[in-house]
């Protein structure tokens, strides 16, 4: 089951709940804000000075890029295959995101196609790290260098995930973070900005709390702990107290549950090797992955392994034959239906036509979108139990799918 409640998170939710505090927003208690609090565990654990809580992972991304400046006439290089608010938080502050082909064995941006879309107006990369897969870091700071860009880390798929010696996150100006019910580390909603930069930390702060920032001075019980910043406008994107408290109470499972996953995803690729045209599709073999992260394990499915059926049809079989659901990899979002610039009357129509002319040609997403199922992480903390019965449902789809010819 996923998410879980754990005794700990349990008391964290109580003891706000009672205590007259439920909003960074709200009046002090004299204790100091859970908010805050999460804040500075977060920041911590990945290595980096500040952290800034958000609602969502969506309100990381646009407080982020407002903090950074980037806006109106901007371009934002964005993977193709995603979730749809990567493009829309920045298509929302009027730039354009330019949808990037992905590379076919790892699942992650394609830094040659990322140059090749690089132009005078590309101001920012959104770096995401993808499903199971930490993006090329490398790569894309020396492209961010090269042309002047801000590198911002999208790291709503791979919490805990380390690159040569650091975790992902300390690799960007700053770093967008979710904690949605499916990810890694959940409060059923919320997201946090995490930078090494003061200055972008106190823009980040107003962007997402109203134009305000957190009280530095002493802060009198019944007394705002928010004060006006004015530098900065903002939305309200804050973070309640019993979101932060789950974090909080989270955050300490958090290294033990991916490690968990590392040697599940071991045994779950032994126990599917024998099983022809199966393959998992993750960052293999790179001695810069010091310590992967699985969130959506994609899996290469070849339709001729499988009778000629789809992929979508192989993945509902063997969703209901193992009694988990499988996700399926998004259609590009340049073909998504999430993702229609047509249907927000805020762009202009120039906008609309750029949004629309973006990544017209993604082969290599359309590849992944065609062949690939995803396996959710929580099956892999359910131990071998699980793994073997998913394995089974994948090899009686398979002799059943050899049989049935497809319609
Ligand atoms: C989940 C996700 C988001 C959005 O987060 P929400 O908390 O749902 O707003 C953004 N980027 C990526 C890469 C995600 O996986």
């Amino acid at each position: 089951m996923w998410p879980a409640s754990t005794p700990e998170i349990e008391e964290a939710v109580v003891r706000v709940l009672r205590s007259g505090r439920w909003a960074i927003s709200g009046m002090s208690t004299g204790h100091g804000s859970e908010e805050r609090k999460f804040g500075r565990a977060f920041a911590r654990y990945i290595g980096v000075e500040h952290g800034i809580p958000t609602a969502s992972g969506s309100s990381a991304i646009v407080a982020a890029l407002t903090a950074l400046g980037i806006g109106v006439g901007d371009e934002v290089l964005v993977p193709g295959v995603v979730w749809v608010a990567c493009a829309s938080a920045v298509a929302r502050l009027g730039a354009t995101p330019i949808l990037v082909d992905l590379t076919v064995d790892d699942f992650a941006m394609d830094p040659a196609h990322a140059s090749a879309l690089t132009g005078p107006r590309t101001a920012a990369i959104l770096m995401v790290h993808l499903s199971s897969s930490i993006a090329d870091v490398d790569e894309l700071t020396l492209l961010a260098e090269r042309h002047h860009l801000v590198l911002l880390e999208d790291c709503s798929q791979a919490h805990g995930a380390v690159w040569r010696g650091r975790r992902v996150g300390t690799f960007g100006r700053a770093a967008a973070f979710s904690f949605q019910s499916s990810k890694l580390l959940t409060a059923g909603e919320g997201g946090i900005v995490v930078t090494d930069d003061d200055s972008l930390a106190d823009a980040a702060q107003q962007a997402r709390a109203d134009g305000r920032r957190w009280n530095n001075g002493r802060v009198r019980e019944g007394f705002p702990d928010l004060v006006v910043g004015g530098t900065t406008q903002g939305h309200n994107h804050c973070m309640t107290e019993m979101q932060a408290a789950i974090l909080t109470a989270s955050l300490p499972a958090l290294d033990e549950q991916n490690a968990a996953r590392i040697e599940m995803v071991t045994y779950l690729e032994q126990q599917l090797s024998p099983i022809e045209g199966v393959q998992t599709v993750r960052r293999r073999d790179d001695p810069r992955v010091d310590r992967p992260t699985f969130w959506h394990l994609p899996v290469r499915i070849d339709p001729e392994a499988f009778g000629g059926h789809h992929v979508e049809h192989v993945r509902e079989a063997v969703s209901f034959a193992a009694g988990l659901f499988l996700e399926p990899v998004g259609a590009p979002l340049n073909r998504n239906p999430l993702y229609n610039p047509q249907l927000y009357r805020r762009f202009t129509v120039d906008h609309r036509l750029e949004l629309l002319a973006s990544g017209t040609h993604l082969p290599v997403c359309e590849l992944l979108a065609r062949t690939c199922l995803t396996i959710p992480h929580h099956a892999l903390l359910g131990g071998p139990v699980l793994i073997d019965r998913l394995v089974e449902a994948f090899v009686a789809v398979q002799q059943r799918a050899r049989r049935v010819r497809p319609s």
